[in-house]
């Protein structure tokens, strides 16, 4: 006997795994998987949105830390 009826690979379904632990995402409060995610989540969110760029960097100083990837070189 061979089953010759095999299921679709490429599903619709959106799968999206909950940015703060990690696992599958509920309908519900996805992207995230509870409530207490989706809390997690916001209250990380509203701490960024109420934190004020206070410390301006000031003209002529360059960062110490250069980003990744640039490799430029002198002259
Ligand atoms: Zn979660």
């Amino acid at each position: 006997m061979t089953d010759r009826s095999t299921p679709p690979l490429r599903a619709v379904r959106i799968e999206a795994k909950c940015p703060i632990c990690g696992k599958t995402g509920t309908a519900q409060y996805r992207p995230f998987c509870s409530k207490r995610c989706a809390d997690v989540d916001l209250g990380r969110w509203l701490k960024e949105g109420y934190r004020v760029p206070a410390e301006e960097a000031p003209d002529g100083e360059e960062p110490p830390d250069p980003p990744p990837g640039s490799s430029r070189q002198p002259g």
